[in-house]
Order: structure tokens, then sequence, then C-alpha cells
């Protein structure tokens, strides 16, 4: 099981002297937790998202973020996973690094990449984090005995497909499994990327990404914003699957009750300012649902 653990984290816009946006952000998500983030506009939720995933347009000023793994989490890395490697400062990697260790940011990609197929895509992207996952937690001495094996190429030939990558046919069996996992037409996987998809098909998407990639925590951000309810419905289908059948934490930020009636949080998390204010259970989202978050921010205006 990972645990995602923030503590005291602080960030504000890189290479501007402006305010903390982030201001002492402590929250921990396991694999297999629901966790709702909820706020009013502008408080920090997405700001904490794309800090988690190292988005360059944030600099973290205090604070931590670390990643603990256990050996079930690693059980696809060949040979015995040293004590220290399972243990990670996120901070110190880079976005794709963060990934690869099992952390999920469904991704605004650009509105369209001519010729590039939904199936191609994810199959790239699940394999572009083997390959990242292999090099974290390649052994550190037989790295550095490989490049000293200078001039010698071991790079696979063209068209050969590498040690650990899925080829066509093995991706397209678990695309299927996926597919079937979250109840979505096969013709999807045949478009594509973004084109001409609906707002609805692009959340489901993002679903689909996290049911390839398989990671400990996906952070999903505003996925139910513009959903109708029949559209609603699906994606929290979906994400309930990530939680149940594939041990996936989620946080789950969201302005809205909504989506909660449908995929039900362990946890509720009410941000101001940049910092958690109030922790609680699924009744907390009802009450913020009756009572807006006034209350929040004066019980937080009132303790300072
Ligand atoms: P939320 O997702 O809770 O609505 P955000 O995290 O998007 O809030 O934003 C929090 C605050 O930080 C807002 O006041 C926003 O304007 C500011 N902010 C976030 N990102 C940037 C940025 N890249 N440049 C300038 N201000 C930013
Ligand atoms: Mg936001
Ligand atoms: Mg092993």
């Amino acid at each position: 099981m990972a645990t995602l653990q923030i503590n005291n984290l602080h960030a504000k816009v890189a290479e501007e002297d402006g305010e903390s946006i982030l201001r002492g952000v402590d929250l921990e998500v396991k694999s297999g937790e629901i966790h709702a983030l909820m706020g009013p506009n502008g408080s920090g939720k997405s700001t904490t998202a794309k800090v988690i995933a190292g988005h360059p347009a944030y600099e973290v000023t205090d604070g931590e973020i670390k990643l603990v793994l256990d050996d079930e989490d690693v059980a696809d890395i060949d040979g015995e996973v040293p004590a220290e490697k399972l243990e990670w400062d996120l901070l110190d990697l880079e976005p794709n690094e963060r990934a690869a260790l099992g952390i999920f940011l469904g991704f605004q990609y650009p509105a369209e990449i001519e010729g590039v197929t939904m199936t191609n895509f994810l199959r790239q992207a699940l394999n572009a984090k083997a390959e990242e996952r292999e090099e974290l937690f390649e052994d550190d001495e037989e790295a550095e005995a490989e490049e000293e094996d200078a001039g010698y190429d071991t790079s696979p030939m063209e068209g050969e497909v590498d040690d650990g990558e899925l080829g066509v046919a093995e991706f397209q069996q678990l695309l299927k499994e996926k597919m079937e996992l979250l109840d979505m037409d096969e013709k999807f996987a045949q478009r594509y990327l973004n084109a001409g998809f609906s707002g609805g098909e692009k959340k489901q998407n993002e679903v689909l990404q996290a049911a390839i990639l398989e990671p400990s925590v996906a952070v999903l951000d505003e996925i139910d914003s513009g959903l109708d309810i029949d559209r609603l419905q699906d994606v929290s289908e979906g994400i309930n699957a990530l939680r149940d059948e594939q041990g996936t934490g989620i946080l789950q930020i969201t302005h809205y009750q909504r989506i909660l009636d449908y995929v039900e949080p362990d946890h509720v998390h009410v941000m101001i300012d940049g910092k958690i204010a109030e922790s609680g259970g699924a009744d907390l989202a009802k009450k913020l649902e009756d009572e807006g978050y006034d209350w929040v921010r004066e019980q937080v205006y009132e303790t300072a």
C-alpha cells in the first residue's frame, strides 16, 4: 500500500515575490482511500494538485511531499528493491518520475494531436511509465557499470519491442479489459486523440488513462465540472472501479458536493486560503452543501 504524505506544504508562483498560495497544507492519502478536497474558488485546490504533480509554474518554499511504498507496490520490479527506494521525496523528482512512481494527475493535453489514436497515445504513455520506473528502481551500481560499457549499443533494433514494453496486441488486450471495467464503448479507443471529444468524453478519457496507468494515487481536479447527470454517473462509476478493482487512492478535488453522492469519500477536507481548515467524513460534505463555506472561513479567522 502506498501513502502520499503532504506535510506543511507552502508554495507560491515561481519566479515571483508574491504571497504564498499554499500556506501549510497537511494531507495524507493512501491507496484504496477516497479523499474529497473541497473549498471555495481560489482557495488553492488546483495549485495543490499541480504542486503534487511537479508543475513548473509553482515553487515550493517549505514543507514536503513524500511517497512511501511497500513491497506490493514494487512487485513489478525485477530483483530486490532496497529499503531506501521505498521512500521518495517527490519534491526532488521530475513530473514524469513522480508519475512513474504512481502519482497520476489527469492532464489536459493539446486540443488534438493529428493522426494519434487514443490507443496509441495510451500505449505510449504506459510504456514511457514502465521505462521510467525501470530507471528509478535500477540498481545504482549496475547502472554505472552499464554506462562504463562505452560504445556498446544495447538499444533495440528498429521495430523490435524493447524489454518489458507492451506490444500492440498485448496492449489491445489490456485496453479491452480496462474499457470493460469502465463500461466504455470500444469504438472510443479508435478515435483520434481529443478530436471532437465532448466535455464528458474528455473526462471519461481521464479515468481511462488512470485505469491504464494504474497509479497508487490519482488526483482528479474538477472531473465533475460541466457534466450532465448521466455522464457524471458514468465517470463516477469509473472512479469507483479504480478504487475497488485497482486499489487506487483518489484525491477528488471538487467545488460541489454533487459528485460525492456517487463517489462516496472516506474523508472530506475543506481548503480555505491555502490550508486545510476542516476535515471529516462524508457528512461534512453534506453540511457544506447545506450551509456553504462561510462557517469554515469564520472558524479559521476567529481562531487566528
Ligand atoms: P482553486 O483551484 O481552489 O480554485 P487555485 O489553486 O487555482 O484555486 O488558485 C489559488 C489562488 O492562486 C488564486 O488566487 C489564483 O489566482 C492564484 N494562482 C494560482 N495559480 C497561479 C498562477 N500560475 N499565477 C498567478 N496566480 C495563480
Ligand atoms: Mg481549481
Ligand atoms: Mg521484485
